[in-house]
């Protein structure tokens, strides 16, 4: 992930990330993957972030975020069924963006080990 959008990540949601450091002035925490899945993953910790907020939950822990066998594979603690609902579906989305771009893949590369357009497919 880029410096500018980890901190873009990180910044908004410190709460699920509760050891991120400052790196070269910029919040950093360590995505393990490029910013094709930026989007997915910008909704996907608002989502749960806010959610910790007003609901009756424990508080959510991002433990590892990574590329797993061509999917997005988020790690984490705490939480309850709405956030395991909410990073279930952006690790389901995400074998249909590539992970370079986020262009839409079509189904055909999804038996490829990483997901990726026509443009990165060679990466
Ligand atoms: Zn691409």
């Amino acid at each position: 992930m880029s410096p500018e959008r980890e901190e873009m990540l990180c910044k908004p949601n410190l709460s699920l990330f509760p050891n991120a450091t400052i790196v070269d002035g910029r919040f950093f925490w360590g995505f393990q993957c490029q910013d094709g899945w930026y989007d997915l993953l910008n909704n996907a910790l608002s989502l749960a972030s806010a959610w910790c907020d007003i609901a009756d939950c424990e508080q959510v822990t991002v433990l590892e975020v990574k590329e797993k066998f061509g999917g997005l594979r988020i790690h984490y603690q705490g939480g309850d069924d709405y956030v395991k609902g909410v990073f279930n579906f952006a690790e389901t989305m995400s074998v249909n963006i590539c992970a370079i771009c986020g262009t839409r893949v079509g189904n055909r590369r999804m038996h490829y080990h990483h997901p990726r357009c026509d443009a990165h497919y060679e990466e």
